[in-house]
């Protein structure tokens, strides 16, 4: 789960972190008294949204104002002005994609001044099990470019569980850093507080680009990303209320309602499989013979009926889907139990596009009966390879 960049600050200023003051307001109205509540003289003006590349990004209506959805201003009056041409429009970035993400809140901070920008992140290392820190002196640069240009300007150390944080780790981000005198003092104490909180609050990445170093010399947070551990977040009541709905797919939200694993992808086959590796294994093959798969998702082995015919919905409410393939391997799913959900949710919402069902396993027998029996206007494949060949040849002919 991910949170705003205001929510993020507000957590890492509870535990001790240097991070500006600063106001959230939701209405044009509020920006002028948040403003006025800060001291200037410099104010920046951030768009919220779930996506990085904000500075860098722009706005799709013409009368946001030429810059991006991070900017300074020098008064109070030009700050809630700033905020004004924001919000309620659509920011687009690197990360939101063409459609953009409106924004309906605004962070309104004290600007800082900048000697230089840095970049630091701590997140779960697969490779090594262990969280990591990530560093790098081309802080403020988007870190996939620095990663592909410049890989060798990209450090990261491993903290071992057994012994947890020590302040050597910290010196290591410093000196990796450049940073020098009480700086260093500054980074032990700051990614000490920042390891704590990341295995406190069940973090599963935790991204500040830019660390900066203030013009007085001093570290700071200025720019904050966190994304949690969703399979945490019931021991963690006040992180899951952060969680702003508005900002998540709408089809994805409705799968986690019904606990299903969808993700929503920008292609055109939609995909209902039971298993996350046979859904990986379809999402492959659906590439292979031509076409995108519209979504990831793994009914799981025990869902219902019910289930089924809500993932069913899901899959046929995205407009981008033109041919919908239920590939289902059954073991301890049973093809019946899927045939049905399917035969419900087609005489709910319809049937506007393409299906192709590859039922095999546990009950298939009755699944096709089921299916046969039902009127619906189904290709029948005998194997993956034909499922997929027949749903990408129904869709692109
Ligand atoms: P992002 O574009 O979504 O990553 O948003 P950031 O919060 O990282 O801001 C983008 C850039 O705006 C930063 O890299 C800084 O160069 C600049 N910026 C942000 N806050 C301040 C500030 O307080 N003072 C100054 N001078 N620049 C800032
Ligand atoms: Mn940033």
């Amino acid at each position: 789960m991910n949170i705003h960049e205001y929510q993020a600050k507000a957590l890492l200023r509870e535990v001790g972190a240097p991070v500006s003051d600063g106001r959230v307001v939701t209405r044009a109205e509020e920006a002028k008294t948040a403003a006025g509540e800060l001291d200037g003289p410099l104010w920046v003006v951030k768009a919220q949204i779930h996506a990085g590349g904000r500075g860098k990004g722009s706005f799709k209506q013409a009368d946001s104002g030429e810059k991006g959805g991070v900017r300074l201003a020098k008064s109070v009056e030009e700050a809630a002005e700033e905020a004004r041409k924001m919000l309620g429009r659509t920011l687009v970035t690197h990360q939101t994609g063409p459609a953009g993400k409106q924004v309906n809140r605004i962070y309104i901070e004290d600007g800082s001044g900048i000697e230089t920008e840095l970049y630091l992140a701590l997140l779960v290392d697969r490779q090594t099990s262990r969280i990591s820190f990530v560093c790098s002196t081309e802080g403020g640069m988007d870190i996939e470019e620095v990663a592909a240009a410049s890989p060798e300007k990209i450090l990261s150390f491993d903290v071992d569980p057994a012994t947890g944080y020590q302040p050597y780790h910290g010196r290591r981000v410093a000196f990796a850093l450049g940073l020098t005198g009480g700086q260093v003092k500054q980074c032990v104490r700051l990614m000490g507080i920042l390891y704590a909180v990341f295995v406190d609050k069940d973090m599963e990445q935790l991204e500040i680009n830019p660390l900066i170093v203030t013009d007085g010399g001093d570290l700071k947070v200025l720019d904050a990303k966190i994304a949690f551990d969703g399979n945490a977040l019931y021991r963690h009541q006040d992180i899951a209320q952060l969680r702003d709905e508005t900002e998540e797919d709408s089809k994805e939200l409705q799968a986690s309602k019904y606990d299903l694993n969808y993700i929503a992808l920008d292609g055109e086959i939609g995909c209902m499989v039971n298993g996350a590796g046979l859904a990986m294994a379809t999402m492959d093959i659906i590439k292979l013979y031509g076409a995108e798969p519209a979504n990831f998702l793994d009914v799981g082995g025990g869902a219902t009926k019910e289930k089924v015919t809500e993932a069913f919905k899901i899959i046929t409410s995205d407009d981008n889907v033109k041919g919908i393939l239920v590939n289902i391997f059954g073991g301890i799913m049973r093809c019946d139990v899927i045939a049905e959900g399917v035969v419900a949710a087609v005489k709910e919402v319809g049937l506007k596009v393409p299906l192709v069902v590859r039922l095999e396993g546990t009950n298939v027998e009755k699944g096709k009966e089921i299916i046969n029996s039902s009127g619906l206007d189904v290709i029948a494949a005998d194997n993956l390879r034909d499922g997929a060949e027949k749903i990408v040849k129904a869709v692109k002919g």
